[in-house]
């Protein structure tokens, strides 16, 4: 086995290459770009060295210093993780070239598999099921829409060296064809350096079911089953599973043996997965190839959960020139896994890429009786930066169960668990995913996103009262730990006025929602927030946690403040809220003379200027105790303090006038 080998990878699964590595007393050698100079896989692996820029091509695309740092450094092989270099066979030459193994099939097999037209001719040799279609050499535009004519619309134009689920245009009749054909080759000129298109019937509803592979050098080709990867967005995968829901032990092993197949036809070594399309039609599953992926995938981990195998473990092995630890007979699967991927980005915006700060990143709670039923990849940790150079995942969320029930089950539950803020992400997005009806009684298909579209977009969030009275306990919680401070807490003076009432102004979802909290003179709270109102009884808040009874409910949420807003986490769902705060907008308003006055009866505690002070518009100037709460009055302006009219300790009645600053305006004007 190798004592050292290099990961020229970054982000979760150059962690989890290093995971493997570090069980198997493999050294490991980490490459980093400007931007992930601090990144978790470098501090992951044993050693790093630094490749150039923050852009992949000036880093982690750069090969010759790949290289040259796996010779400095003494790596004997490289693992090429998933993306960047890993279906490069250029690199994977250059490996060999340079006395480096490359953890990965043989630069042929890379080659062949590479382009999705050609590899679609060796299939059709080697007998593996195609989708009907055109992927021939010859490109001319009126050849291409003769083909399409024939095929039979709608058909798909893919870019031959696509990936990544672009360069695809659907065609539904042949008058849109030619315009259609154009685009996609100026977009695969301008993504892959290659205008060459192949056309394929579009499967109506289809399936998208693959089979992992695993080849030795020995000669040993085995299946570890199935994963269903149906379920996308823009043609990416958005949650995996395994195995394939209704699939049968007759058709598993004809795919399986379909994809061995494929993987000897290249003499495949190491791990591939071939993707099928899975047509479904009168209750029967027609399956046919549409490309390998010669790696490691993104989704290899419900493999694993189903499997109990390590793949990455199985990579290294192979790569050593060991053969297959296990032969086909020997496999079994356990259970049934889901894999969630958490990406930055906006569903409500087309799923938009989303870049940021990691304000706060809470993952489930990795228990000794979790720790076999949840697994999170990431390399990304709180306080870190979701960057625009890389890819949007940001972690991997991966649930095991004895049932695909109990697995999703277990799934929703975790991902209530993942808190993030200061990045937009998919995770409530996923939990609607969850909750379809599609999903739930596993009617997959590639358009189950699509034709749920009405729910997941129309979802009901977190309710309003909710979120309100969370932020209402969030606040007189923050007030209640100052008073603490307070040398004048003791003194609850307003109580003199009796019932008194706070207006709170929310902003929730792009609409400004007021509500309404009355102290009480038997000290209780009541507040009333769109049609609900009740008793408001405020708990605990520790570490994150804040207690409350609203409305005759009990609940516990988790709450993150960033700026005014509060983002709220429940187990039915996440929202934030944000507090325009009334009373520094009274003060405000009722300062436009230069005056500033109570916002409501209370008792002065200090001032933070005297007369004569310039100050600053925002800058604080007195602090008022009003309502069991403290209060800061901001200057409106920019200006000079005149004169404080009260003393700390003084009590004020609402409206009463507590300084005076000329502020610079009505100098002016004077
Ligand atoms: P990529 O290289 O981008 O992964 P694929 O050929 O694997 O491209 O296709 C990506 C996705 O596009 C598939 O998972 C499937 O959802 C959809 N797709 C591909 N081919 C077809 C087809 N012939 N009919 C319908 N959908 C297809
Ligand atoms: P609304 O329903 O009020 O429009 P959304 O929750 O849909 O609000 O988010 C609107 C925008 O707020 C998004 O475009 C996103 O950029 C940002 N956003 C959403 N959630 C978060 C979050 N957890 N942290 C930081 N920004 C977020
Ligand atoms: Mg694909």
């Amino acid at each position: 086995m190798f004592k050292k080998i290099l990961i020229a990878n970054r982000g979760e699964i150059a962690c989890r290459v290093a995971a493997t590595a570090r069980r198997m007393a493999i050294r490991t050698v980490a490459v980093y770009s400007d931007a992930d100079a601090h990144a978790n896989h470098v501090r992951a692996c044993d050693e790093s060295v630094h490749l150039g820029g923050s852009a992949p091509k000036d880093s982690y695309l750069r090969w010759e210093k790949i290289l040259e740092a796996a010779k400095a450094t003494g790596a004997e092989a490289v693992h090429p993780g998933y993306g960047f270099l890993s279906e490069n066979e250029d690199f994977a030459r250059a490996c060999a070239e340079a006395g480096l193994v490359f953890i990965g099939p043989p630069p042929s097999a890379i080659q062949a598999m590479g382009l999705k037209a050609e590899s679609k001719r060796l299939m059709e040799k080697a007998g593996v099921p195609l989708v009907p279609g055109y992927h021939g050499s010859e490109q001319g535009g009126e050849l291409l829409q003769r083909e399409a004519d024939r095929i039979g619309y709608p058909v798909l134009i893919k870019a031959s060296a696509g990936g990544g689920g672009k360069g695809m245009r659907v065609v539904e009749r042949a008058a849109d064809f030619a315009a259609a054909l154009a685009s996609c080759q100026r977009e695969a000129i301008n993504s892959f350096g290659d205008d060459a298109v192949l056309i394929e019937k579009y499967v109506q509803r289809p399936r998208h079911i693959e089979i992992q592979v695993f080849g030795d050098t020995q000669g040993h080709c085995v299946y570890l089953f199935e994963r269903d990867c149906s379920v996308q967005r823009r043609h990416q995968k958005v949650l995996e599973e395994a195995p394939a829901p209704g699939m049968t032990e007759a058709m598993r092993k004809q795919m399986g043996e379909a994809a061995v197949a494929a993987a000897r036809a290249v003499n495949y070594v190491g791990a591939g997965t071939v993707e099928f399309i899975v047509e479904q039609r009168a209750g029967e599953m027609n399956f046919f190839f549409m490309e390998m992926n010669t790696r490691l995938q993104v989704e290899h981990p419900v493999t694993e959960a189903i499997t109990g195998l390590d793949l990455v473990e199985w990579q290294l092995r192979v790569a050593a020139g060991e053969p297959l630890p296990l032969a086909q007979d020997q496999l079994h699967i356990h259970g049934h896994a889901i894999e969630a991927r958490i990406c930055a980005e906006n569903p409500d915006n087309d799923f938009l890429p989303a870049t940021g700060t990691l304000q706060v990143y809470r993952k489930p709670p990795a228990t000794a009786f979790q720790r076999s039923r949840v697994r999170i990849d990431d390399g990304v940790r709180e306080g870190g930066e979701i960057s625009p150079f890389y890819d949007s995942m940001i972690a991997k969320l991966i649930v095991h169960g004895a049932t695909r029930e109990e697995a999703l089950a277990r799934l929703d539950l975790a991902l209530a668990q993942v808190h993030i803020v200061g990045v937009a992400t998919n995770v409530q997005f996923l939990r609607g995913v969850l909750r379809t009806d599609s999903f739930a009684h596993a009617n997959l298909d590639t358009a189950l996103i699509e034709r749920e579209r009405a729910v997941l977009f129309d979802r009901e969030p977190l309710g309003l009262p909710l979120a309100a009275a969370a932020a209402v306990t969030r606040v007189l919680r923050a007030e209640r730990s100052s008073k603490t401070a307070d040398p004048f807490s003791g003194r609850d003076g307003w109580r003199a006025w009796g019932d008194y009432q706070r207006p709170f102004d929310f902003e929730f979802h792009g609409a400004s929602q007021p509500a309404l909290l009355t102290y009480r003179r038997d000290g209780s709270l009541w507040l009333k927030v769109g049609d609900t109102e009740g008793p408001l009884r405020t708990g605990r808040f520790d570490n994150g946690q804040l207690e409350f009874e609203f409305a005759g409910q009990r609940r516990t949420v988790d709450v993150y403040e960033s700026g005014d807003t509060a983002y709220v986490f429940a187990p039915e769902g996440a929202t934030r809220i944000a507090t325009i705060d009334r009373l520094a907008h009274a003060g405000e308003t009722q300062a436009e003379g230069g005056r500033l006055t109570a916002p409501m009866p209370g008792k002065v505690v200090s001032f933070a200027v005297q007369a004569g002070d310039k100050v600053t518009r925002g800058q604080p100037l007195a602090v008022i105790e009003a309502m069991k709460m403290e209060h800061t009055i901001a200057a409106p302006a920019d200006g000079t303090v005149e004169e404080l009219l009260y003393a700390p300790g003084d009590q004020v009645a609402e409206g009463a006038e507590l300084l005076r600053i000329a502020t610079a305006a009505a100098t002016a004007a004077a």
